[in-house]
């Protein structure tokens, strides 16, 4: 088994995972502007929160992974600097909202009402000082980070950390998204009952 010794994947599991509290209620996410930071109120608890090594999700700087959970999108409310957000690209499934000055992703969003996650925003629960959100569950798109520049021959460490944390590593979403995407799609396609 390969060594975990020194292996980082985001600075919310490096040290130990913190649990979800029962009753949360959701808190504020702040942008990293030490001026005027853009500020978007969650309404309610996260559901499917994870760690992700995707290209496309937003990570704090040295990060080898992403860390992002979803809420329905109606719980989502930019309260303060709106005018900061800009679509990093509007071609793509998930809209992501980011702060132009800082770079930081605020929310992502999904206009497509035929999408299998049509309702719910991403969101990276980091940016709230709030303590209660709920606790990564699941590693999704590992292999992904060898297109961010990781050396391949690291992934058997990530692999291994990753399982030592209890965040089963995929190259994909867990199998649970995996068939709620696949049940979506058969749905549509009339090949399963609607
Ligand atoms: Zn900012
Ligand atoms: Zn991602």
């Amino acid at each position: 088994m390969a060594g975990t010794d020194g292996v980082k994947i985001h600075p919310a599991v490096d040290e130990g995972i913190a649990p979800g509290r029962a009753g949360f209620q959701g808190g504020v996410l702040s942008c990293h502007c030490g001026i005027d930071p853009v500020k978007v109120r969650i309404t309610s608890q996260t559901s499917h929160n994870h760690i992700c090594g995707c290209t496309k999700c937003w990570r704090p700087a040295g990060a080898t992974f992403s860390l992002v959970a979803v809420v329905a999108r109606d719980c989502v409310e930019i309260i303060q600097n709106s005018d900061k957000l800009e679509i990093v690209d509007r071609n793509a499934a998930i809209q992501r909202h980011r702060c132009r000055d800082c770079g930081v992703h605020m929310f992502g969003r999904i206009e497509d009402k035929q999408h299998p996650f049509y309702g719910l925003d991403f969101v990276h629960t980091e940016l709230s000082s709030e303590r209660g959100w709920s606790a990564p569950e699941f590693a999704g798109f590992v292999s992904s980070v060898i297109e961010s520049g990781v050396d391949p021959s690291r992934m058997g460490g990530i692999r291994a950390r990753l399982r030592e944390l209890g965040l089963e590593p995929y190259d994909a979403l867990s199998p649970a998204l995996m068939d709620a995407i696949a049940t979506h799609v058969a749905k549509r396609t009339g090949a399963l009952p609607a």
